[in-house]
């Protein structure tokens, strides 16, 4: 046991010493893929979507996952907010300095961890139809039982949002952009470090998503957090600290996917 332990920890040094050696001053990893497998097998036929994924992820950076419709995108962002598992490899999530195994922990202990740590926005808000604006937004604090100063932190938010108004509205009386705006409230309300957004302007105008995304990233980018972004617009990717593309169930970096791509 302890020898695992040691065994992980030089490891991990390890990783961390391989990549940038001279460069003491990079932030704390946040998020790391270790040989991350996902496959399913249908009628014998087995497709592998992310075929071990090797990669870390670093705390306040804005990582841009572009590829086509079908490569695997929500799969991979479904893996890291918990809510799916891998068929080989993990994902390794810091909590307090301490690197975390999601497929170590109960299905239980990843929805606490899950809830404690991550926010996520999804293409069609998902808000709950018979909760009103303010009551979605709270929602986050309260599973984490921190009702008192959920309705104070959801009205600054919906404020902040620009929405601060329409608290006792319920979703269908917003349009799509306002109700993404909420969703955005909803996804920071508790202060999570990691905000996960899968296609978040995919079903919104080219103009309405463009104000979507720029509050997106004042918000996240202003309080230092780290935002990991699914998209198939490769304009958000001018934005963003890292491109990634999956093709063929692998992660390439923007320059090498670029080389291999061009002409
Ligand atoms: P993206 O978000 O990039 O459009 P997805 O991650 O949704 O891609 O899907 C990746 C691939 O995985 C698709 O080919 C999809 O059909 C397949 N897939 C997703 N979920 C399942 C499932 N439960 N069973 C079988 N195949 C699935
Ligand atoms: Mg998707």
């Amino acid at each position: 046991m302890i020898a695992a332990t040691q065994a992980t920890e030089a490891r991990d040094t390890a990783i961390g010493a391989n990549h940038q050696p001279e460069t003491p001053a990079r932030p704390p990893m946040l998020i790391r893929l270790e040989g991350l497998t996902k496959a399913y097998t249908e009628a014998g036929v087995t497709r592998t979507i992310l075929n071990a994924l090797d990669r870390e992820f670093y705390t306040g950076e804005f990582v841009c996952l572009l590829g086509k419709s079908g490569s695997g995108k929500s799969t991979l962002l479904n893996l890291i907010f918990g809510i799916d598992a891998p068929t080989a490899g993990d994902v390794i999530i810091a909590e307090g300095g301490q690197p975390v195994r999601l497929t170590a922990l109960s299905e239980h202990e990843r929805t606490l961890f899950r809830r404690r740590n991550i926010g996520i926005v999804f293409q069609f808000f998902n808000l709950i139809p018979t909760l009103t604006v303010l009551e979605n937004v709270t929602q986050p604090l309260e599973l984490l039982g921190r009702n008192r100063e959920a309705r104070q932190r959801g009205q600054a938010l919906l404020d902040r949002v620009g929405l601060g108004n329409r608290h006792g509205a319920y979703p269908d009386k917003l349009s799509g952009g306002e109700q993404q705006r909420v969703a955005i409230a909803r996804a920071l309300v508790h202060d999570p470090r990691l905000i996960l957004a899968d296609e978040p302007t995919g079903n919104l105008d080219e103009d309405t998503g463009d104000t979507v995304l720029a509050l997106l990233l004042e918000l996240t980018r202003d309080a230092g957090k780290t935002l990991f972004m699914a998209t198939h617009a490769p304009e958000v990717a001018r934005l963003a600290d890292r491109v990634l593309h999956l093709d063929h169930g692998h992660l390439v970096s923007d320059q090498a996917w670029q080389e291999t791509h061009s002409g």
